[in-house]
């Protein structure tokens, strides 16, 4: 089958790869009818996860059709179902997927012992996603075989197309859960680094969930005017100086929690980092950028919550702690807790309440314009704010 595989830092091809089959009892193989390239794809693009290797496929955003069923996974599923993947695998025996700590399962990752010596613990595979995470094959690919299919995947029920419950996987959840770590009851100011696909989603959700006001923060004019379609204001990086433009938008009150959508690969100067110390920060120019993260400790208002859905692999440059410290901040992150939130916001799109496809911008039924699609997203040429593969057409 073609499938879309990591070759080095900046290097994504598409390959032919054998077809992947049943390996254990509560695997299934999917027909991939759609998925997408994630902004955490951008950073293993960017050689800034460790323990890829050449040959690698891609992908955690899938969804398709069940076409192979193990015996045990026949529990729930059966060939014909429609499912939306989860980007974590959980167990569903553990002790942290029994609290519902759906991403931090301790049994998922085969490679757990690698990652236990870097993170002290083992975590939940991941799909398409590195060695350290599992070294499972990714769903940007014709087939996918997933494991742990008892638990994970989610059926989806007619009348809803592909597009409208594809960012289940991954996006939809992520953004909801930075959303809800903000702790908002009603009335909130909720402000927004970065309007890619997961900080618009954050938009929605933070209104979904009784924000009052939300101000999103990007410097890509189509990105911008996403946000603001969510319902954002929206402030230019480029243009406008945040912290300031933040204050004077709240009166100086400041916002009541801020919600970091962009990661280790940040655009732009760390003003803040510069002030403590250029030589420190020229020291680090290849480690993690943690900008944006600096700049929502410096704009949320004291004892409010920083929540931190960005996702960062290593160590980071400096990070403004002694901001975050003495303002009594709560920091808030995780990979996402997918099966918290799959079946309750499938609902709310079954309901109508929202329809996560309004991001879409690149659509195509060939895995074979997918390295060129990857460049466009990361580059955000041709007005590229996410892009879906079809590749059964
Ligand atoms: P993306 O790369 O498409 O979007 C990031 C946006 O941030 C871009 O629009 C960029 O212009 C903007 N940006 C860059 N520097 C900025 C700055 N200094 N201030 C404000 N904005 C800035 O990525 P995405 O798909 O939206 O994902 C965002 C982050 O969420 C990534 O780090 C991704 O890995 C992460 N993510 C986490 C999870 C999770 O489970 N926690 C799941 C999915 C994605
Ligand atoms: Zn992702
Ligand atoms: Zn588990």
């Amino acid at each position: 089958m073609k499938a879309l595989a990591w070759h080095g830092k900046g290097d994504i091809r598409c390959d032919s790869v054998p077809d992947p089959r049943i390996e254990d009892d509560r695997d299934v193989v999917i027909k991939v009818t759609a998925c997408a390239i994630c902004g955490s794809d951008l950073h293993l693009m960017g050689g800034f996860m460790p323990t890829m290797e050449r040959g690698d496929v891609l992908g955690h955003e899938t969804m398709g059709e069940v076409v192979e069923v193990g015996r045990a996974a026949a529990s729930r599923l059966k060939v014909g179902d429609r499912v939306v993947v989860p980007f974590t695998m959980s167990c569903g025996e553990c002790r942290q997927c029994k609290w519902g700590n759906w991403s931090c399962c301790e049994r998922t990752n085969p490679n757990g012992k690698m990652q236990a010596e870097q993170f002290g613990y083992p975590l939940a595979g991941l799909f398409g996603f590195s060695h350290i995470t599992g070294g499972y094959a990714g769903g940007q690919a014709e087939y996918l075989r997933v494991p742990f299919a008892d638990v994970g995947p989610l059926v989806i029920p007619e009348g809803l197309s592909d597009e409208q419950v594809l960012f289940l996987s991954d996006i939809f959840p992520t953004a909801y859960q930075a959303a809800e770590n903000c702790g908002i009851t009603g009335g909130e100011t909720i402000a927004i680094w970065g309007a890619g696909p997961v900080g618009v989603l954050a938009v929605t959700s933070c209104f979904l969930l009784g924000a009052e006001r939300v101000i999103s923060i990007d410097t890509v004019p189509e990105r911008l005017a996403l946000a603001r379609q969510a319902g954002a204001e929206t402030i230019d990086f480029g243009e406008e100086t945040v912290q300031e433009q933040i204050m004077e938008m709240t009166g100086g009150k400041g916002p009541d929690a801020v919600i970091e959508a962009v990661g280790m690969e940040a655009h732009g100067a760390d003003t803040l980092a510069q002030k403590v110390s250029s030589a420190v920060l020229a020291a680090t120019v290849s480690m993690e950028r943690p900008f944006a993260l600096n700049q929502a400790f410096l704009a949320c208002r004291p004892g409010g919550v920083v929540s931190m859905p960005g996702v960062y692999a290593g160590m980071a440059g400096p990070v403004a702690l002694g901001i975050f410290m003495n303002k009594g901040l709560t920091l808030k992150t995780g990979q996402t807790h997918m099966l918290r939130y799959m079946k309750p916001l499938l609902e709310r799109i079954e309901k109508g309440e929202v329809d996560p496809s309004f991001i879409i911008s690149h659509r195509t039924t060939s895995l074979e314009d997918g390295p060129e699609l990857y460049k466009t997203f990361r580059d955000k040429q041709d007005g590229c704010t996410k892009v879906v593969l079809k590749p059964h057409g």
